[in-house]
């Protein structure tokens, strides 16, 4: 059986403590899973935030592009802020990333 994360919306499988791999790191890390972008005060994610993406947000980022979502949506989706994302993807255009 599939087990999914246990972060409202948050549509990855399970990894362990209850949490996705994304989420399971922030809560190991932060010691809490919602550390970027908490819920509640219009949703939004801190702006300017910017984390180092790794191969598991390439990933989910590139998969994400390519169904079309908007920059915004990414952000909100991932907490990865529209910027990274936009040079991103400007990276993966010119075959960089
Ligand atoms: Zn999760």
């Amino acid at each position: 059986m599939a087990r999914s994360c246990s972060i409202d919306d948050c549509p990855y499988p399970h990894e362990a403590k209850g949490f996705c791999n994304k989420h399971y790191r922030r809560w190991k890390v932060h010691g809490d899973p919602l550390i970027v972008g908490k819920r509640g005060g219009g949703g939004n994610v801190r702006l300017g935030f910017r984390e180092p993406m790794d191969d598991w947000d390439k990933k989910r980022v590139t998969c994400l592009l390519e169904q079309g979502l908007s920059y915004r949506a990414i952000q909100r989706s991932t907490g990865i802020c529209y910027m990274t994302v936009m040079r991103f993807k400007k990276k993966l255009r010119n075959g960089l990333a």
